[in-house]
């Protein structure tokens, strides 16, 4: 209908108007041959053309063919075509963790997020579990809490008369963090729909998991008294970098936009007045470049060099603040 003859079939060429027979149980790979072209000057307008009209037709995917080199697969987004992961354009604002089309979508761009707190959980690790080492166990039915070490005892050989700080990882890693093959199944609805047969055996769910659980399912009195063990924490996602994970993957110069922004401005201006760009990374970034250059070496010289980019505006003396304003009114006039 739209003017196509030849479409190739799990990798064989046929006219469209030939009936095309197909096995209904497999899958077939079907490409439409929007055009065939000699590569030589003068073609263009055509190519372009016709890459634009296959684009169109294939939702921004193209595969072009050529003699000897096979096929090659080239996407319009920014996607891999093998895996299918893509990423939404690159904008200034992508790299604002102030932002929300650049902020982490865990911690909103803070960083850190409040959640229990391993260490409030156990503040003193040279106390066993039987003697309190766990501090919300400690407060807890002391009869509910005797069965719960009785059962990690008999299931993982934990010893209730250890200190905690005295207990192999992993068997710290249970109490706080839940039975392995608790963590491992949690993805498997199977496991997940059905009733724990043993809550304190191998469905133990584990101090933290426990805690958290509660805390977004209670009501505000729970909430409150849970309060105590929550603390602010890095985020696990981002993990402090504040930004979400598209744009924490970009790199300039083989470095992070944090391994630019976490060091002292000291060490920062050297890395940036040895950074060489190539012509075509000048064109695009040549005169950022220049800008950043400037104002680096402007901190620098007023004597702000152990300063970070990522330092918090509030953590600022009025004579830092002060300094850094006067560098943001350089070349940018
Ligand atoms: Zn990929
Ligand atoms: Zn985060």
């Amino acid at each position: 209908e739209r003017g196509f003859t030849r479409a190739r079939v799990d990798g064989q060429f046929v006219a469209i108007d030939d009936e095309i027979v197909l096995e209904r149980r497999k899958n077939h790979s079907i490409d439409v041959l929007v055009d065939r072209l000699i590569v030589k000057s003068g073609i263009e307008r055509r190519l372009t053309d016709s890459l634009e009209l296959a684009l169109k037709l294939a939702d921004d995917v193209v595969v072009i063919n050529t003699l000897g080199g096979g096929d090659r697969l080239f996407s319009r987004k920014m996607a891999c075509p093998t895996c299918g992961i893509s990423i939404p354009e690159m904008t200034p604002r992508a790299f604002s963790f102030n932002s929300p089309h650049g902020a982490c979508a865990e911690c909103q761009g803070l960083g850190a997020v409040y959640d229990i707190d391993p260490a409030r959980i156990v503040p003193d690790e040279s106390l066993s579990l039987a003697q309190g080492a766990v501090r919300p166990w400690a407060v807890g039915d002391s009869g509910l809490v005797g069965e719960m070490l009785a059962g990690l005892e008999r299931t993982f050989g934990i010893d209730p008369t250890v200190p905690f700080g005295k207990l192999p990882k992993k068997q710290r890693d249970i109490v706080l963090h839940g039975a392995p093959t608790r963590r491992t199944s949690r993805t498997s609805t199977a496991r997940k729909d059905r009733t724990p047969r043993e809550p304190f055996g191998v469905d133990f769910e584990g101090v933290i998991p426990n805690l958290r659980r509660r805390f977004s399912e209670g009501a505000w009195p729970e909430q409150e008294a849970l309060e105590p063990f929550r603390a602010l924490q890095t985020c696990a996602s981002c993990g402090g970098h504040r930004l979400k994970p598209e744009s924490r993957a970009v790199r300039v110069k083989g470095r992070r936009l944090s391994d630019y922004v976490g060091v002292p401005l000291s060490d920062l201006q050297p890395v940036l007045e040895t950074l060489e760009l190539s012509e075509r990374e000048h064109l695009i970034a040549g005169r950022v470049m220049k800008e950043v250059r400037e104002r680096v070496r402007f901190l620098n010289d007023v004597g702000v060099g152990y300063l970070t980019l990522g330092r918090g505006a509030a953590t600022l003396s009025g004579g830092e603040g002060q300094r850094i304003r006067l560098a943001t009114q350089i070349g940018s006039t």
